[in-house]
């Protein structure tokens, strides 16, 4: 395993972590989330991802079940929660003072821990000021129940807003993003934040790095009946994967399943890969529904040395998506 600093703190970061949207509770019982969270540490990962959201906080049960249940000591893994979707109720969403808190009370009791180590606003909320979502993070780190934040599918502008107001009353500003990130979705990773990782050094725990499983090619042949967007309340995966967008995902996929073929490797651990050679990606944030792809996956890194400049070029070239450059002042 590689480990790379959270953008510039001083946090060490496995490149690959394991996350449980989706998968955790409707795919993963609690003994094989036990079974997959032991394999992946045991694999040098140390990092595991969760929010409020994921299975309205059974994800985040099980995942704090599976961390007693393996009596790692504290010092040994990084966990986090996200903050945003907590329940219907005024009170129960977004990123107000008290949703904050109450969200990380929750998250604490649910994970069974004492504090979080990354803890992330899920999405921007326009209905509250930045500021009060700054205060309320900087709160919480002043009484040690988090210690790092950063922001999730938030833009450029807004990151750089929650920074300044943090610097201008010496609060902690955010310290990382987590963005969607993989070959099919590149616009914020490379150009809308590209300035920010210089500036305010930020980090990255990017998401779906295998576009929620196109980019494993197992979509050519239909819809396997075991996948995802199978689940119920999944149906609008399901059709993104049946439009017109997503039928031309799956035929890229099958073009470079044969770079994949040449240089000898899965097109899945080539796409993971493909994102770890992005120096400005702290960590990959791997999904897997049951424990074949999780052990597969963890060989990604693997590929880091076939991908040589010619290789990402005939990628580029069936891609053929990368961003503008962001503009310069
Ligand atoms: P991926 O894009 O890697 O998708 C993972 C899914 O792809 C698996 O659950 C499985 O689905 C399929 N898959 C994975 N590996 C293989 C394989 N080797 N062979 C065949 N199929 C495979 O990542 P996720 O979308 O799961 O995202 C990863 C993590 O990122 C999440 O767990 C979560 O922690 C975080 N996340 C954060 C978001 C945010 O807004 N901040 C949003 C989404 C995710 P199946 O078997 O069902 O087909």
């Amino acid at each position: 395993m590689q480990y790379r600093r959270l953008g510039k703190s001083g946090l060490q970061v496995s490149t690959l972590s394991f996350g449980s949207w989706v998968t955790f509770q409707a795919q993963v019982d609690l003994p094989l989330a036990e079974e997959m969270m032991s394999t992946a540490f045991d694999a040098g990962i140390n990092f595991f991802d969760n929010a409020e959201v994921y299975a309205n906080g059974a994800s985040e049960e099980i995942m704090g079940q599976a961390l007693k249940n393996l009596g790692w000591t504290r010092d040994t893994f990084i966990v986090s929660s996200k903050v945003f979707w907590g329940g219907q109720l005024p009170t129960q969403r977004g990123l107000s003072r008290k949703h904050i808190t109450d969200a990380c009370h929750a998250a604490l009791r649910r994970l069974q821990v004492d504090y979080l180590d990354l803890y992330f606003c899920h999405r921007p909320d326009e209905s509250t000021p930045i500021e009060e979502t700054v205060r309320a993070m900087d709160a919480l780190i002043t009484q040690g129940k988090i210690l790092y934040w950063g922001t999730s599918e938030w833009n450029a502008q807004q990151i750089m807003e929650a920074y300044g107001i943090a610097r201008q009353y010496g609060l902690t500003p955010p310290t990382m993003e987590q963005p969607e990130y993989n070959m099919f979705r590149r616009d914020n990773v490379e150009s809308d934040y590209r300035r920010l990782y210089s500036e305010i050094g930020l980090g990255t725990t990017i998401w779906s790095p295998l576009a929620s499983g196109l980019l494993t090619g197992k979509y050519s042949n239909g819809i396997p009946e075991d996948s995802r967007v199978n689940l119920p309340g999944y149906g609008w995966l399901k059709r993104n994967v049946e439009s017109p967008e997503g039928q031309e995902k799956i035929r890229k996929a099958a073009e470079l399943q044969k770079i994949a073929d040449e240089i000898g490797h899965s097109l899945t651990n080539m796409s993971i890969a493909w994102c770890a050679a992005n120096p400005n990606v702290s960590t990959i944030i791997l999904g897997a529904s049951r424990m074949s792809q999780l052990t597969e996956n963890l060989k990604a890194l693997d590929v880091l040395p076939a991908l040589t400049p010619e290789v990402m070029e005939k990628i580029e070239a069936i891609l053929g998506n990368k961003p503008a450059p962001p503009p310069q002042f």
